[in-house]
């Protein structure tokens, strides 16, 4: 995609958004001064950590991901040649290890050679996944600080992946829309349900003999849920899919069900933002 292009797709977004009760002021970069925007979010775990940052890396020994968000979901500006040493050293201390690149953040959409690689379906879903951070800062002003991080990103997500299937329809990009939306609806359902599993394993749990069922019973639980995590899930996600990946994922998705509830029978995409929107449906 072309500068003119994208800047001409961002402002119909926009227009949209807007038209929506969305937050859409200063949605978009106009230039391509940044040529990558180099964020990354590291997760994981409270063993092993990792100079500057704190990173922490989950050893892979260990059975439970910590779901603790602060420590997990460090989001750092890092080039490159940084975020491969961070693996590098990873391996060295045989940590788990799940990183991804941020292709926008805190409600805007920056112009990147990355963004403009991705296809219009996701950058409609970003730029308005992005809107709706900017929108929820501005209804709950310093209310959003209490609020879950969890229910903001589930939010966020409903509104850009029902967002792009409104903003497509009656195009020939509708289809390409609705399947985006349903394949990562149905990833993130995938995701929910390896994490409940994954809890079930780590419980408190007696065996047949009455006895606490024993750690390495749990790892070899833990292995073969992850075995056919990697089948179900593929690459779609990211790789690898370890204890690290979940740690990741599951901020992103743990409400996302909850939040799509809310405004399933929504009239229209507008009645989905104003549901999302409302304090009391949070
Ligand atoms: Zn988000």
């Amino acid at each position: 995609m072309q500068l003119e292009e994208y800047l001409d797709l961002m402002s119909s977004v926009s227009e949209f958004g807007m038209n929506a009760g969305l937050n859409t002021q200063d949605l978009y970069s106009k230039t391509l001064q940044n040529e990558t925007l180099n964020l990354w979010v590291i997760s994981v775990s409270h063993k092993t950590s990792l100079d500057n940052y704190g990173i922490l890396y989950s050893p892979r020994d260990e059975y439970k991901p910590n779901f603790n968000r602060q420590l997990t979901l460090p989001v750092i500006p890092a080039p490159l040649e940084q975020i491969e040493k961070y693996k590098a050293r990873a391996l060295e201390v045989d940590a788990e290890y799940f990183c991804k690149k941020c292709i926008a953040s805190g409600g805007k959409v920056e112009l990147s050679s990355d963004f403009l690689k991705l296809s219009k379906v996701e950058q409609v879903e970003y730029a308005l996944h992005e809107a709706f951070h900017a929108t929820s800062k501005q209804f709950f002003g310093r209310k959003v600080e209490q609020l879950s991080f969890e229910y903001e990103e589930g939010s966020a997500l409903i509104v850009g992946y029902l967002g792009a299937v409104n903003y497509f329809r009656n195009t020939n990009l509708a289809e390409d829309a609705e399947r985006h939306w349903q394949k990562h609806f149905t990833l993130a359902r995938k995701v929910n349900k390896f994490v409940g599993e994954l809890e079930e394993i780590y419980a408190f749990r007696v065996g047949e003999d009455q006895r606490p069922v024993p750690q390495e019973q749990k790892l070899r639980e833990k292995e073969e849920l992850l075995k056919k995590a990697r089948i179900e899930l593929s690459d779609n996600l990211g790789t690898p899919i370890n204890n690290a990946f979940f740690i990741y994922w599951h901020p992103f998705y743990c409400e996302l069900e909850q939040m799509y509830d809310k405004v399933k029978n929504a009239k229209d995409f507008t009645e989905v933002v104003r549901r999302l929107t409302s304090f009391e449906n949070w």
